[in-house]
């Protein structure tokens, strides 16, 4: 029988052709799903008793010829009969590729995983195809040929008798590359991984003692034994996983076999993953998958992309924006839902409401894996923050709900590595760090070694400061402060001890105004008053005679537009600028003062102020020379 395809351009073929030249390859997990597909509904038709009989080995097999220009597909499923071909592949699969395309057309934009185009795809690689194709149902093989016109020949084929199909591509002179073994291997491997049903491709060699040739070696007792050669052997390559962990019960599996599931996810990645959530719902959307937190530490991984998505075990993309919440792109592992519409564009996929439960959920689970772990094994938890607290802050950051979950199991640090809750660290602090306006002050570090002076000074009065080290700290501090009433953070070389946590009580002033006014055009004589400005507090008289603060708002602001990517805002263009606090009750500076000969006052503010920004770790390069140098003459 020959006839005309259902189509009403007589152009289709070239636009398939056409179609997004780069995801050509997209065919192949199309044809393989078929393959399995087929294979499946053979099984689940043995199983309801209306096949009688051992099924065979149902092994899919993708056979290369790069002499014939041919890739075939075979499977031992269901098969076609006549009438089927017909109307599945003459009528609904053609329509259902028109359709497909008309779609494309409206969007003009990435489809998430063109899935959609089916068998037609095909065409997309090849210029002829063949379908051999032999039913369960006793009905005669069917060969199909369609040359890439809407015109096909379709007879009855009797030579072939094995049930099932093969699909044979005739692949076209533009797609020689699907003609080489590494590319179809190397594709395979990427859409097939975790197939339900055994894949083979080729052959491949594994070496193995053999059982007839054997080397003498020494036995070690100075005689000798017999040993099995290590033969190469050629043996079916299969190249899928059937029983990926992520479809198998969660009481079935230990931690062992999470870990040895993500290293086959990435053979690249050679660090085990702190812990994972295994996902499995069935109401009111259908979803599967295993998220693994991997170590982060400091930086946000620039590629984000590491969770793969799938659809009933087929591979769809790397790209799951818009499915997983913004925070969690961080994560590794997989995801497999059949209710994640595939063949509608980004935007669209961000308002489907299946897609918002499935984000929600996710976001939930995390939350709840988190809390569980913070109130079931907190030496643990802790152990692991600072792997996973950027997730968390990230998330607490971006997402209202999460936010509010995570403000029960969040932690803070602090400078002795002390671990602490939200709540639980507010009481501590409150009775020595609340201010004179009944604000509690937080006091934090973001390095210990650089504010190592300023932390042992805040230490000395009895508080307590915080590690907050994160690239995310400055966004954090400023949501906390947002969200915990009455808190302020200070770091704490943002000002003096005493104004870090501003109490009512004064310490006299032993300079007079004029006194001041004298010593400050000294000092800035001294000084680049660009960068610095010179301020004069009244602190004890043991304190540092200098030293360098810095405004904790001008900071964190600068640090903020940095952060928030790209484009400096009004605050990242302002320079670094620092105050040089004099504290006026030092005799050092009364001895300035005093001071009658002008060198040796130049010098002793030149040494004083280089010893302010030694603590601050602001001395460098010729300055530092220049001090060392200046400080051995003093001593001499
Ligand atoms: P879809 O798979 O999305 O239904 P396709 O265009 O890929 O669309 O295929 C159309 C139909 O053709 C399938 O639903 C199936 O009934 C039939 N079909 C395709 N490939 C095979 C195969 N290898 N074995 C048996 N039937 C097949």
């Amino acid at each position: 029988m020959n006839g005309n395809l259902n189509v009403q351009t007589e152009n289709i073929f070239p636009v398939i052709k056409k179609f997004l030249y780069s995801d050509h390859e997209i065919f192949l997990r199309e044809l393989v799903s078929n393959a399995v597909d087929a294979t499946q509904k053979l099984k689940a038709v043995s199983s309801r008793g209306e096949l009688q009989g051992d099924l065979g080995d149902l092994t899919v097999e993708i056979v290369l010829d790069s002499k014939k220009k041919t890739l075939t597909f075979k499977d031992r499923g269901i098969g076609m009969t006549a009438e089927e071909v017909e109307k599945y592949i003459n009528q609904i699969a053609f329509s259902g590729a028109t359709d497909f395309l008309d779609k494309y057309k409206d969007v003009q934009e990435n489809l998430i995983g063109h899935f959609g185009l089916g068998f037609y795809s095909a065409f997309m690689v090849a210029d002829k195809v063949e379908i051999f194709t032999k039913s369960y149902k006793d009905a005669p093989a069917v060969h199909w040929t369609c040359d890439g016109s809407p015109t096909f020949e379709m007879v009855d084929d009797p030579k072939h008798t094995d049930r099932g199909t093969d699909i044979v591509l005739h692949i076209a002179d533009d797609c020689k590359e699907f003609l080489q073994e590494q590319e179809i291997l190397q594709l395979l491997r990427k859409y097939c991984r975790f197939m339900p049903i055994a894949i083979r491709f080729g052959e491949e060699s594994v070496w193995v003692d053999s059982e007839t040739e054997f080397d003498e070696v020494d036995d070690g007792n100075g005689g000798k034994k017999k040993q099995p050669k290590r033969v190469e052997k050629k043996q079916p390559r299969i190249i899928n996983n059937t029983e990926p962990a992520w479809r198998k019960s969660p009481s079935s599996l230990t931690d062992e076999d999470y870990k040895k599931f993500y290293h086959e996810l990435y053979p690249m990645n050679f660090e085990d993953p702190l812990f994972q959530i295994h996902l499995n719902v069935d109401y009111p959307f259908n979803l599967t998958g295993i998220l693994y937190f991997p170590k982060v530490r400091k930086t946000i991984d620039p590629n984000r992309n590491k969770i793969q998505l799938y659809c009933n075990q087929v591979f769809v993309t790397d790209s799951v924006e818009g499915i997983v919440p913004d925070y969690l792109m961080l994560l590794h592992g997989v995801l497999d839902s059949p209710d994640i519409p595939l063949n509608v564009s980004r935007s669209y996929l961000q308002s489907d409401s299946n897609v918002k439960k499935i984000s929600s959920h996710i976001s939930k689970k995390v939350a709840d894996k988190l809390e569980e772990m913070f109130k079931n094994d907190r030496k643990d938890f802790e152990n692991k923050w600072d792997d996973i607290k950027i997730f968390i802050e990230y998330g607490m950051l971006t997402e209202e709900k999460f936010c509010e979950r995570a403000m029960k199991f969040a932690l803070f640090k602090n400078t002795q590595g002390e671990f602490f809750s939200l709540k639980d660290y507010r009481d501590k602090i409150a009775p020595l760090q609340t201010d004179k306006d009944k604000n509690v002050c937080y006091l934090y570090a973001n390095d210990m070694e650089e504010q190592h002076a300023y932390i042992a000074k805040a230490k000395e009065k009895g508080y307590d400061v915080l590690l907050m080290d994160s690239v995310l700290t400055p966004h954090y501090l400023n949501l906390l402060e947002q969200k915990i009433e009455k808190t302020r953070f200070v770091r704490v070389d943002a000002d003096t001890v005493e104004k870090l946590i501003p109490h009512d009580d004064t310490i006299p002033e032993k300079l007079t105004q004029e006194q001041k006014d004298k010593l400050k055009p000294i000092i800035e004589g001294e000084l680049d008053t660009k960068k610095f400005t010179v301020q004069m507090e009244s602190l004890e008289s043991d304190d540092q005679p200098m030293l360098i603060t810095q405004s904790e708002f001008m900071r964190r602001y600068k640090e903020m537009q940095a952060t928030s990517g790209g484009s400096m805002g009004f605050y990242g263009e302002l320079p670094e600028s620092y105050n040089l606090v004099v504290n006026v009750n030092h005799p050092l500076i009364e001895e300035i003062l005093n001071e009658t000969d002008g060198e040796k006052q130049k010098q002793l503010v030149h040494q004083l102020t280089d010893l302010a920004l030694l603590a601050n770790g602001l001395l460098k390069g010729e300055a530092l020379t220049e001090f060392v140098k200046r400080s051995v003459s003093m001593i001499k």
